[in-house]
């Protein structure tokens, strides 16, 4: 399928970016399980290494299995071009070793995942690259959060775990006018929730790992930009760094994204049941979830994305000893970090995700040791909801 934007999203996940005429009329994609490639003659070899002859030369530069997989996500993203990664931290320090120098500033919402956090920390310590954190509400507030030296603003909305959203529309407007380019983490929303680059965003980071994949065996990351920058990165913070992704788990995340659209309805269909019904109970201090009516993020959801999405969190009424009893009772919901997989998973943001983030500013994020992030799965809702039940109860 190669004539961009012709087809729906649901089509997209399935043919974009793949042929099977050119691949021995393979239906699956192929994985091109190799280092390297061999050149006709030392002329044409020293073609592909200048760019005058377009071909595969090395597969940490480029391989075929792992381009398929770009193009779709690039047509997914309604972007031009994408790269893949080993790892959705391989993705995020490519870009923001990418796109600041030492002296710079990065302005960052108000809540960043762990080890996204843990790299700014290293960037300022040893590159003297600063970062600041921003609700980025309003204008003024936005105004006021950019330097002279700002390099990128760099966003994850909805923002774990406490699932605040953050107005991309916004940010993006003010940010053009600075020239300032704007990053997008889109892990939790998937490009069929949300899709950042439509809004006037310029880069969107996926940690891959998670609903790219589903299934909760590959861990990856992806990048989509404008031809320009993702040829840039292409050609030094991914070459000369090196955190590529391997031809296999490129396949593997192919396999997934054949299903992304299904499989992202039910996991909203389940969270907003989960969320309503957790919400009426009496052990139950508090439910964020985007995509409840309730919600004060509600309206900004409709906005720019098409549902509340997969996950969601809740505090537990009592204390921290309340909230471990809550978890350790439960039996079909597993205790694990990650997210966006067929099984649901439980995670307690402070002392797992979020425990290299301070107390001081974890308490700033939202994050109180009552706070668990449900991370909600492809099961019935019914047995879902059967295994909290019995565990609130038991408290
Ligand atoms: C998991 C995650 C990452 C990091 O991705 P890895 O694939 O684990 O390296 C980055 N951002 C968000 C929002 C994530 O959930």
């Amino acid at each position: 399928m190669n004539e961009k934007e012709k087809y729906q999203f649901e089509t997209k996940a399935i043919h974009a970016g793949y042929e099977s005429k050119h691949h021995f009329d393979s239906l699956a994609p192929p994985i091109y399980q190799t280092s390297t490639f061999t050149f006709s003659s030392l002329e044409q070899g020293a073609n592909r290494f200048s760019g005058a002859e377009d071909g595969y030369v090395y597969s940490r530069l480029s391989n075929p299995t792992i381009t398929i997989l770009e193009e779709r996500m690039a047509q997914l993203e309604e972007g031009e071009a994408a790269l893949a990664f080993g790892s959705g931290m391989a993705a995020v320090s490519a870009v923001l070793i990418g796109l600041t120098k030492a002296g710079d500033h990065i302005l960052c919402s108000k809540g960043v995942y762990g080890c996204t956090f843990g790299l700014l920390e290293m960037l300022e310590e040893k590159y003297q690259i600063r970062h600041s954190f921003s609700n980025l509400e309003t204008e003024e507030e936005i105004l006021a959060a950019i330097r002279k030296d700002t390099a990128c603003i760099y966003i994850e909305t909805p923002i774990n775990p406490t699932m605040t959203l953050v107005d991309l529309e916004l940010v993006t407007s003010i940010a053009k006018q600075k020239g300032i380019p704007v990053v997008v983490d889109n892990t939790f929303s998937t490009p069929y929730l949300q899709q950042p680059l439509k809004l006037g965003c310029d880069l969107v980071i996926h940690s891959a790992t998670k609903f790219i994949g589903g299934h909760g065996d590959v861990v990856a990351g992806i990048v989509v930009g404008n031809e320009e920058v993702i040829s840039v990165l292409r050609k030094t913070t991914q070459k000369d760094i090196g955190g590529i992704l391997s031809p296999f788990d490129a396949w593997l995340l192919l396999r997934g994204l054949k299903t992304l659209a299904v499989r992202m309805d039910r996991h909203c269909e389940n969270a907003e049941y989960i969320a309503k019904q957790l919400s009426l109970h009496p052990k139950v201090k508090a439910v964020y979830y985007p995509g409840d009516k309730k919600s004060t993020a509600y309206s900004l959801m409709q906005k720019q994305m098409k549902k509340g999405g997969g996950l969601l969190s809740f505090e537990v009424k009592g204390g921290y000893e309340e909230t471990v009893k809550v978890v350790n009772q439960l039996k079909l919901i597993s205790i694990a970090v990650s997210l966006g997989d067929a099984e649901t998973l439980i995670q307690h943001p402070a002392s797992m995700t979020h425990a290299v983030v301070p107390e001081e500013a974890r308490k700033e994020m939202g994050i109180s040791n009552e706070l668990l992030r449900l991370s909600v799965g492809l099961e019935a809702w019914e047995d879902i909801m059967r295994d909290l039940q019995q565990a609130l109860d038991s408290i």
